[in-house]
Protein backbone atom coordinates (compact mmCIF):
# COMPACT_ATOMS: atom_id res chain seq x y z
CA UNK A 1 0.00 0.00 0.00
CA UNK A 2 1.56 3.28 -0.92
CA UNK A 3 0.55 6.99 -0.59
CA UNK A 4 1.98 9.92 -1.82
CA UNK A 5 3.89 12.56 -0.82
CA UNK A 6 5.19 15.71 -2.72
CA UNK A 7 8.20 13.97 -4.22
CA UNK A 8 8.51 11.00 -2.42
CA UNK A 9 6.75 7.44 -2.43
CA UNK A 10 5.86 6.11 0.84
CA UNK A 11 5.48 1.93 0.77
CA UNK A 12 4.07 0.69 3.84
CA UNK A 13 4.12 -2.72 4.35
CA UNK A 14 1.50 -3.97 7.00
CA UNK A 15 2.40 -7.87 8.16
CA UNK A 16 -0.11 -9.65 9.89
CA UNK A 17 1.37 -9.98 13.42
CA UNK A 18 4.08 -7.11 13.89
CA UNK A 19 3.95 -3.38 13.10
CA UNK A 20 3.11 -1.54 10.49
CA UNK A 21 6.44 -0.85 8.79
CA UNK A 22 6.43 2.36 6.76
CA UNK A 23 9.17 2.66 3.95
CA UNK A 24 10.00 6.47 2.18
CA UNK A 25 11.70 6.27 -1.30
CA UNK A 26 12.48 9.25 -3.25
CA UNK A 27 9.92 9.42 -6.57
CA UNK A 28 12.53 8.93 -9.25
CA UNK A 29 13.63 5.43 -7.71
CA UNK A 30 10.72 3.38 -9.33
CA UNK A 31 11.27 5.26 -12.58
CA UNK A 32 15.08 5.14 -12.14
CA UNK A 33 14.03 1.32 -11.32
CA UNK A 34 12.31 0.68 -14.34
CA UNK A 35 14.64 2.95 -16.80
CA UNK A 36 17.21 0.34 -15.64
CA UNK A 37 15.00 -2.60 -15.86
CA UNK A 38 14.04 -1.86 -19.17
CA UNK A 39 18.15 -1.04 -19.99
CA UNK A 40 18.68 -4.11 -18.96
CA UNK A 41 16.12 -6.01 -20.83
CA UNK A 42 17.23 -3.78 -24.13
CA UNK A 43 20.60 -4.74 -23.06
CA UNK A 44 19.55 -8.24 -23.03
CA UNK A 45 17.70 -8.42 -25.78
CA UNK A 46 20.19 -6.32 -27.91
CA UNK A 47 23.63 -9.21 -26.45
CA UNK A 48 21.27 -12.31 -27.05
CA UNK A 49 20.65 -11.07 -30.97
CA UNK A 50 24.59 -10.23 -30.36
CA UNK A 51 25.26 -13.43 -29.14
CA UNK A 52 22.73 -15.40 -31.85
CA UNK A 53 24.37 -13.26 -34.42
CA UNK A 54 27.76 -14.48 -33.81
CA UNK A 55 26.81 -17.90 -32.99
CA UNK A 56 24.88 -18.17 -36.50
CA UNK A 57 28.18 -16.62 -37.85
CA UNK A 58 30.17 -18.91 -36.24
CA UNK A 59 27.99 -21.71 -37.38
CA UNK A 60 28.73 -20.48 -40.78
CA UNK A 61 32.45 -20.26 -40.44
CA UNK A 62 32.15 -23.67 -38.77
CA UNK A 63 30.15 -24.31 -42.43
CA UNK A 64 32.40 -23.19 -44.39
CA UNK A 65 34.92 -25.28 -42.60
CA UNK A 66 33.01 -27.53 -43.02
CA UNK A 67 32.81 -27.10 -47.03
CA UNK A 68 36.20 -26.13 -47.40
CA UNK A 69 37.45 -29.25 -45.05
CA UNK A 70 35.31 -30.69 -47.89
CA UNK A 71 36.78 -29.77 -50.75
CA UNK A 72 40.18 -30.34 -49.14
CA UNK A 73 39.09 -33.87 -49.00
CA UNK A 74 37.61 -33.90 -52.84
CA UNK A 75 40.94 -32.35 -53.89
CA UNK A 76 42.82 -34.75 -51.97
CA UNK A 77 41.00 -37.15 -53.18
CA UNK A 78 41.70 -36.14 -56.97
CA UNK A 79 45.51 -35.85 -56.26
CA UNK A 80 45.20 -38.88 -54.95
CA UNK A 81 43.71 -39.97 -58.56
CA UNK A 82 46.04 -37.82 -60.21
CA UNK A 83 49.03 -39.72 -57.96
CA UNK A 84 47.50 -43.17 -58.56
CA UNK A 85 48.07 -42.27 -62.19
CA UNK A 86 51.57 -41.19 -61.98
CA UNK A 87 52.34 -44.38 -60.35
CA UNK A 88 50.74 -46.15 -63.40
CA UNK A 89 52.74 -44.12 -65.70
CA UNK A 90 55.97 -44.57 -63.66
CA UNK A 91 55.58 -47.96 -63.46
CA UNK A 92 54.27 -47.73 -67.23
CA UNK A 93 57.65 -46.51 -68.44
CA UNK A 94 59.83 -47.72 -66.18
CA UNK A 95 58.42 -51.10 -68.04
CA UNK A 96 59.53 -49.42 -71.15
CA UNK A 97 63.15 -48.85 -69.63
CA UNK A 98 63.13 -52.24 -68.32
CA UNK A 99 62.02 -53.70 -72.19
CA UNK A 100 64.28 -51.22 -73.41
CA UNK A 101 67.23 -52.23 -71.81
CA UNK A 102 66.31 -55.87 -72.69
CA UNK A 103 65.84 -54.95 -76.59
CA UNK A 104 69.08 -53.30 -75.96
CA UNK A 105 70.88 -56.64 -74.76
CA UNK A 106 69.20 -58.40 -77.23
CA UNK A 107 70.63 -55.38 -80.11
CA UNK A 108 73.96 -56.04 -78.40
CA UNK A 109 74.03 -59.82 -79.06
CA UNK A 110 73.10 -59.81 -82.38
CA UNK A 111 76.23 -57.07 -82.96
CA UNK A 112 78.52 -59.26 -80.96
CA UNK A 113 77.14 -62.18 -83.25
CA UNK A 114 77.65 -60.13 -86.24
CA UNK A 115 81.08 -58.81 -85.05
CA UNK A 116 82.41 -61.91 -84.78
CA UNK A 117 81.10 -63.35 -88.22
CA UNK A 118 82.52 -59.88 -89.83
CA UNK A 119 86.19 -60.95 -87.84
CA UNK A 120 85.47 -64.29 -89.37
CA UNK A 121 84.87 -62.96 -92.58
CA UNK A 122 87.69 -60.40 -92.75
CA UNK A 123 90.60 -63.05 -91.84
CA UNK A 124 88.85 -65.32 -94.69
CA UNK A 125 89.31 -62.38 -97.29
CA UNK A 126 92.63 -61.35 -95.80
CA UNK A 127 91.07 -57.30 -94.97
CA UNK A 128 90.61 -55.14 -91.85
CA UNK A 129 87.82 -53.06 -91.99
CA UNK A 130 87.72 -49.89 -89.42
CA UNK A 131 87.52 -50.34 -85.66
CA UNK A 132 84.23 -51.66 -84.51
CA UNK A 133 84.25 -50.71 -80.81
CA UNK A 134 80.43 -50.09 -80.87
CA UNK A 135 79.03 -52.77 -78.92
CA UNK A 136 75.57 -50.52 -77.63
CA UNK A 137 76.46 -52.09 -74.30
CA UNK A 138 79.97 -51.50 -73.72
CA UNK A 139 79.68 -48.10 -75.32
CA UNK A 140 76.83 -46.20 -73.44
CA UNK A 141 75.48 -46.63 -69.93
CA UNK A 142 71.90 -46.82 -70.78
CA UNK A 143 70.56 -47.82 -67.57
CA UNK A 144 71.30 -44.05 -66.29
CA UNK A 145 69.30 -42.31 -69.07
CA UNK A 146 65.68 -41.36 -69.03
CA UNK A 147 63.74 -43.91 -71.51
CA UNK A 148 63.25 -41.59 -74.47
CA UNK A 149 67.25 -40.84 -74.40
CA UNK A 150 67.79 -44.14 -74.06
CA UNK A 151 65.76 -44.91 -77.15
CA UNK A 152 67.62 -41.74 -79.03
CA UNK A 153 70.49 -43.48 -78.31
CA UNK A 154 69.57 -47.20 -79.60
CA UNK A 155 68.49 -45.37 -82.21
CA UNK A 156 71.50 -43.55 -83.10
CA UNK A 157 74.28 -46.62 -82.19
CA UNK A 158 71.68 -48.86 -84.63
CA UNK A 159 72.11 -46.19 -87.87
CA UNK A 160 76.14 -46.13 -87.00
CA UNK A 161 75.87 -49.92 -86.83
CA UNK A 162 74.10 -50.42 -89.97
CA UNK A 163 76.59 -47.31 -91.77
CA UNK A 164 79.09 -49.76 -90.34
CA UNK A 165 77.50 -52.68 -91.63
CA UNK A 166 76.77 -51.21 -95.56
CA UNK A 167 80.74 -50.38 -95.19
CA UNK A 168 82.27 -53.54 -94.36
CA UNK A 169 79.30 -54.83 -96.73
CA UNK A 170 80.73 -53.10 -99.70
CA UNK A 171 84.38 -53.63 -98.14
CA UNK A 172 83.79 -57.53 -98.23
CA UNK A 173 81.85 -57.25 -101.77
CA UNK A 174 85.08 -55.58 -103.33
CA UNK A 175 87.63 -57.88 -101.41
CA UNK A 176 85.48 -61.70 -102.81
CA UNK A 177 85.27 -59.79 -106.22
CA UNK A 178 89.06 -59.37 -106.36
CA UNK A 179 89.88 -62.64 -105.27
CA UNK A 180 87.44 -64.24 -107.81
CA UNK A 181 89.64 -62.16 -110.31
CA UNK A 182 93.01 -63.24 -109.34
CA UNK A 183 93.48 -66.58 -111.72
CA UNK A 184 94.52 -68.92 -109.48
CA UNK A 185 92.11 -72.18 -110.34
CA UNK A 186 94.09 -74.54 -112.46
CA UNK A 187 92.28 -73.74 -116.16
CA UNK A 188 92.25 -77.55 -117.00
CA UNK A 189 92.72 -81.33 -116.00
CA UNK A 190 95.93 -82.91 -117.77
CA UNK A 191 99.17 -83.72 -116.62
CA UNK A 192 101.78 -80.75 -116.28
CA UNK A 193 103.88 -81.40 -119.22
CA UNK A 194 106.12 -78.54 -119.31
CA UNK A 195 107.04 -75.23 -116.59
CA UNK A 196 107.98 -72.14 -116.84
CA UNK A 197 111.55 -70.69 -117.77
CA UNK A 198 114.19 -72.06 -119.43
CA UNK A 199 114.16 -75.55 -121.15
CA UNK A 200 115.08 -77.46 -124.55
CA UNK A 201 113.86 -75.92 -127.96
CA UNK A 202 111.29 -78.39 -128.61
CA UNK A 203 111.46 -77.39 -132.29
CA UNK A 204 114.98 -76.52 -132.11
CA UNK A 205 118.16 -76.52 -131.31
CA UNK A 206 119.43 -74.49 -128.20
CA UNK A 207 117.00 -73.40 -125.29
CA UNK A 208 113.93 -71.45 -125.31
CA UNK A 209 112.34 -69.34 -123.08
CA UNK A 210 108.99 -70.94 -121.67
CA UNK A 211 106.12 -68.29 -121.20
CA UNK A 212 104.06 -70.77 -119.47
CA UNK A 213 103.01 -74.13 -118.60
CA UNK A 214 101.99 -76.67 -120.41
CA UNK A 215 99.05 -79.00 -119.69
CA UNK A 216 98.52 -82.02 -121.73
CA UNK A 217 94.62 -83.78 -121.76
CA UNK A 218 92.84 -85.55 -124.32
CA UNK A 219 91.28 -83.50 -127.89
CA UNK A 220 88.30 -81.37 -126.79
CA UNK A 221 88.91 -81.81 -122.77
CA UNK A 222 86.73 -78.35 -121.13
CA UNK A 223 89.54 -75.09 -120.60
CA UNK A 224 88.16 -72.89 -117.97
CA UNK A 225 89.30 -69.23 -117.18
CA UNK A 226 91.66 -69.39 -113.97
CA UNK A 227 89.68 -66.30 -112.92
CA UNK A 228 87.19 -64.03 -113.15
CA UNK A 229 87.42 -61.28 -115.91
CA UNK A 230 86.72 -59.39 -119.31
CA UNK A 231 87.48 -61.52 -123.12
CA UNK A 232 90.15 -59.04 -124.31
CA UNK A 233 91.36 -61.31 -127.14
CA UNK A 234 89.67 -64.50 -129.03
CA UNK A 235 90.98 -65.73 -132.53
CA UNK A 236 94.20 -66.84 -133.98
CA UNK A 237 98.21 -65.79 -133.25
CA UNK A 238 100.91 -66.34 -134.70
CA UNK A 239 102.53 -69.70 -133.18
CA UNK A 240 99.70 -69.58 -130.46
CA UNK A 241 96.92 -71.16 -133.03
CA UNK A 242 93.83 -70.28 -131.06
CA UNK A 243 93.74 -68.38 -127.97
CA UNK A 244 91.71 -66.50 -125.87
CA UNK A 245 93.15 -63.73 -123.63
CA UNK A 246 91.90 -62.73 -119.97
CA UNK A 247 91.65 -59.79 -118.01
CA UNK A 248 90.94 -59.95 -114.80
CA UNK A 249 92.31 -56.63 -112.72
CA UNK A 250 94.60 -54.04 -112.84
CA UNK A 251 97.22 -56.70 -112.32
CA UNK A 252 96.22 -59.84 -113.86
CA UNK A 253 96.03 -61.51 -117.36
CA UNK A 254 95.68 -65.13 -118.66
CA UNK A 255 96.62 -66.59 -121.97
CA UNK A 256 94.75 -70.02 -123.29
CA UNK A 257 96.37 -71.25 -126.48
CA UNK A 258 96.38 -73.88 -129.04
CA UNK A 259 92.95 -74.29 -128.71
CA UNK A 260 90.54 -76.47 -130.88
CA UNK A 261 87.82 -74.19 -130.09
CA UNK A 262 86.95 -71.01 -128.51
CA UNK A 263 83.86 -70.48 -126.81
CA UNK A 264 83.73 -66.75 -125.85
CA UNK A 265 84.14 -63.86 -127.56
CA UNK A 266 85.93 -60.33 -127.25
CA UNK A 267 84.16 -58.42 -124.18
CA UNK A 268 82.40 -61.17 -122.75
CA UNK A 269 82.78 -61.29 -118.86
CA UNK A 270 83.28 -64.80 -117.56
CA UNK A 271 83.05 -66.40 -113.76
CA UNK A 272 86.40 -67.80 -112.50
CA UNK A 273 85.69 -71.59 -113.76
CA UNK A 274 83.26 -70.85 -116.62
CA UNK A 275 84.36 -73.18 -119.71
CA UNK A 276 86.45 -70.67 -122.14
CA UNK A 277 87.88 -73.09 -124.78
CA UNK A 278 88.34 -76.41 -126.15
CA UNK A 279 91.85 -78.44 -126.00
CA UNK A 280 93.39 -78.78 -129.12
CA UNK A 281 97.00 -78.27 -130.84
CA UNK A 282 96.73 -75.13 -132.90
CA UNK A 283 99.85 -73.26 -133.77
CA UNK A 284 103.35 -74.20 -133.07
CA UNK A 285 102.39 -77.78 -130.68
CA UNK A 286 103.73 -80.64 -131.11
CA UNK A 287 100.84 -82.50 -129.50
CA UNK A 288 97.52 -81.48 -127.70
CA UNK A 289 97.91 -79.66 -124.88
CA UNK A 290 97.35 -75.89 -123.46
CA UNK A 291 99.82 -73.69 -122.99
CA UNK A 292 99.16 -71.44 -120.02
CA UNK A 293 100.00 -67.44 -119.57
CA UNK A 294 99.93 -65.66 -116.35
CA UNK A 295 101.31 -61.81 -116.82
CA UNK A 296 100.95 -59.43 -113.44
CA UNK A 297 101.68 -56.19 -114.90
CA UNK A 298 102.44 -56.93 -118.35
CA UNK A 299 105.57 -59.26 -117.71
CA UNK A 300 104.93 -63.47 -117.75
CA UNK A 301 105.32 -64.93 -114.04
CA UNK A 302 106.04 -68.50 -113.27
CA UNK A 303 101.91 -69.24 -113.06
CA UNK A 304 102.66 -71.96 -110.65
CA UNK A 305 102.76 -69.23 -108.03
CA UNK A 306 99.29 -67.99 -108.51
CA UNK A 307 97.59 -71.80 -109.03
CA UNK A 308 96.19 -73.37 -106.13
CA UNK A 309 98.54 -75.53 -104.80
ZN1 LIG B 1 103.68 -73.96 -123.76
Amino acid sequence: MEYKEESRLCIVIIPKTQKVKRIVIPDWLPKFILGLTMTIAFLLVFSYSKITAFTNSLQVENLDKNSTKYILEEELANLEIISKEKDKIISKLEANVVDTQEKIDEVDNIFMDVERLQKQLEKKAGITTASRSNSIGRRTDLETLETDESLEALKEILDEKEQELEKFIVEIDNRFKYLESVPNLWPAQGRLTSRYGNRKNPFGRGTRFHKGIDIANSYGTSIKAAGSGTVTFSGTRSGYGRVVIIKHNSEYETLYAHNSQNLVKIGDKVEKGQAIAKMGSTGRSTGCHLHFEIHKNGKTINPLTVLNK
